[in-house]
């Protein structure tokens, strides 16, 4: 993690507007806090789900061969024996505190990482799964686990969707998801968490074309994450050694992004082979085999894997999007994020607050919400209203002057140029709807 990123931005920089801004807060905070557990506030919330909302749109609602799911976050107990949670997660670990690879204690040799020759954590018996109790009786019987990953759900429920939708192969699943693992070490604001959110999508295909579906989801989802805004020189991909691969995976490649703290997994692809399925039926006893109709055999298919963190993400569209630049001798903090990931698309400011410029402004505000998230600001200078919304990302703010009374115009600022255009108040909708269309937000065409 020798790289650094960009000089502007630091982990204290975000993590210091997400909390003056009302994106993150620590969670339980009147209560001194709950270790590496956070909340979204009110723009958090907004970002975080407008992530969600244009991943499932890329990977189901544009697709025609993905469904969705949202299956429970608590599971039968054999689920776990099955995937092989419970044994792989209960041996005596260490952990690297530089690289957080993690290492049985009993098949190592010295006292440092093998990979990275850093620091270990005591070594202890530990399974990452949340266990907690089914019912009213507290005992190994009504032992049930959170989900450590979203994948199981969709694994287990391959039959009934092979059933209802009719999908043949290839096709896949996606569903988005709490998960939560009891991690060695946690750090690094949002990135590492006890609890946090998946974007998980399992693709059936036939066995001998998985790993050229392998290599179509790692562009896909590299494409994914440049498409809405992130730097191509801020993500690379890692490849797995055979002596890192998980038990379940063939091949697994990770797509890395340059987080202020190094280079870190933001999403990993994986080969999964036929593991999941084969474990799942013969643990169930029930046939998870799919009909080739081609062929007419009966044939388990392979699983590619491509598995992103909604928090991770949320960081990294952060720290992407920060810029501070030099302006009329003040530095203008802003984040340049995709008007699609934008917690707040337009801004309506009154140049003042006199009475008949807040009618007007209110009327656009109101005329506005229906479609996207707007906010509405009369306090303190229109310079500082600017720089408010800069620094939370608003693409477009709407400001309303005294000419605006007499011309029924209004003044479009965007936020990246800070170019300037008058519209007449009745084209306001459809010019910002342009605007704002992903696609054509191009800051020249302002
Ligand atoms: P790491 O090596 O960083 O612990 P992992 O390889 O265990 O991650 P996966 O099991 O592949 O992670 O999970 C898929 C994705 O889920 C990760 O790429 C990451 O975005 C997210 N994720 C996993 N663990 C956490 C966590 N503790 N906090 C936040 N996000 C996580």
């Amino acid at each position: 993690m020798t790289e650094q990123a960009s000089a502007k931005v630091n982990m204290e920089k975000i993590v210091s507007l997400c909390r003056r801004r009302g994106f993150i807060f620590p969670n339980s905070e009147i209560y001194g806090g709950l270790s590496s557990c956070w909340d979204y506030g009110p723009l958090g919330v907004e970002l975080k789900r407008n992530i969600k909302q244009a991943w499932w749109r890329a990977v189901v609602q544009e697709r025609d061969d993905m469904v969705g799911l949202d299956t429970s976050i608590l599971m039968h107990p054999q689920v776990w024996t099955a995937s092989g949670h419970l044994k792989e997660f209960a041996d005596p670990l260490v952990e690297c505190k530089s690289c957080h690879l993690r290492w049985r204690s009993d098949d190592l040799d010295g006292n440092n990482c093998p990979s990275c020759g850093g620091e270990l954590t005591e070594s202890r018996l530990f399974n990452l799964m949340f266990k907690t109790f089914m019912g009213p009786i507290e005992g190994e019987a009504s032992v049930v686990y959170l989900r450590p990953e979203t994948a199981q759900g969709i694994f287990v429920n391959f039959q009934n969707v092979v059933n209802t939708t009719r999908k043949r192969l290839p096709f896949g699943i996606a569903q988005i998801g709490k998960a939560f693992r009891n991690e060695i070490t946690t750090g690094n604001f949002i990135f590492r968490s006890r609890e946090f959110e998946q974007m998980e999508i399992e693709f059936f295909v036939k066995p001998g074309t998985d790993e050229e579906w392998f290599e179509y989801w790692l562009e896909e989802r590299l494409n994914w994450y440049v498409k809405l805004g992130i730097k191509r020189e801020n993500l690379k991909l890692r490849q797995h050694t055979k002596e890192e691969l998980a038990h379940y995976a063939i091949n697994c490649r990770d797509i890395n992004y340059l987080f202020p703290m190094g280079w870190a997994e933001l999403e990993g692809v994986a080969n999964r082979g036929d593991f999941d399925l084969v474990q799942h039926a013969s643990s169930s006893g029930k046939s998870l085999k799919y009909l080739d109709e081609e062929t007419n055999e009966h044939i388990i298919p392979y699983i590619i894997e491509p598995s992103a963190g909604v928090d991770r993400s949320t960081l990294a569209f952060l720290c992407d999007a920060y810029d501070e630049e030099p302006y009329k001798n003040e530095i203008r903090v802003l984040l340049h994020l995709h008007p699609t990931l934008a917690p707040i698309k337009v801004a309506v400011l009154p140049l003042s607050r006199r009475e008949k410029l807040v009618t007007v402004a209110k009327q656009i505000y109101a005329d506005l919400r229906p479609h996207w998230m707007v906010s509405y600001d009369d306090a303190q200078s229109i310079g500082r209203r600017y720089r408010r919304q800069d620094e939370i990302g608003t693409p477009f703010c709407v400001t309303v002057d005294f000419q605006s009374l007499e011309d029924e115009q209004a003044t479009i600022r965007e936020r990246d140029t800070m170019n300037q255009i008058r519209v007449p108040i009745k084209e306001l909708k459809a010019v910002l709807a342009a605007k704002l269309s992903g696609e054509c937000f191009d800051t020249q065409l302002l």
